[in-house]
């Protein structure tokens, strides 16, 4: 016999907090990022807990305009490619198009953290493959969550020009 009570028919599933790395650098990217918070608050299977402030940095490995940046924390019942997929249709629904890598895009979208799992599957790695050698993750994602963010990272990456985007931010 379990020792485990049987779930409850109807019970919800359980919450894992998890965070989404935004970024943008074509039309208004602020209003496109302001966008895909008010989406993903919207999307059933995601409760919106908090947002960081919006930075701005300059392309990576590439050229265009700055980027706005933030990170959103969530609660989320959705699995973890549910969760990629629900991000995939609000960067489609932004009308991204991907000519080329680093290309400009209009909204970027990446799961960076899903509670403490790793993950490694053909399209989805968590923690995000890339997000220690960004400060445009780090910045916001510690202001959100620094018990995520190891100093000596934030230090690695400390190079790296990045801003507010100006003084005022989301109900801008
Ligand atoms: P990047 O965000 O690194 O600039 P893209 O947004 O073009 O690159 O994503 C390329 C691919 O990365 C996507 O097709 C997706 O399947 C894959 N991917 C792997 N792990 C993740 C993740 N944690 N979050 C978002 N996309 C991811
Ligand atoms: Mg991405």
């Amino acid at each position: 016999m379990s020792t485990h009570p049987a779930p409850q028919a109807g019970a919800p599933a359980p919450a894992v907090q998890a965070w989404v790395g935004l970024g943008a650098n074509l039309g208004d990217p602020a209003a496109a990022l302001r966008q895909a918070v008010r989406a993903l608050a919207h999307t059933p299977g995601i409760r919106l807990l908090r947002t960081s402030s919006l930075y701005r940095s300059a392309p990576v490995d590439a050229g265009g305009p700055d980027y706005v940046n933030a990170v959103a924390e969530i609660a989320t019942t959705l699995a973890p490619h549910a969760l990629l997929a629900v991000l995939q249709a609000l960067e489609q629904a932004a009308g991204r198009e991907r000519p080329y890598r680093n290309a400009p895009r209009t909204l970027d979208l990446d799961l960076l953290l899903y509670g403490d799992q790793h993950i490694a599957t053909p399209d989805l790695t968590v923690p995000h493959p890339r997000m220690f050698e960004r400060a445009f993750v780090l910045r916001p994602l510690a202001e959100l969550a620094p018990q995520q963010v190891p100093p000596a990272a934030l230090q690695a990456v400390q190079d790296q020009a990045i801003g507010l985007w100006r003084p005022v931010g989301w109900a801008d």
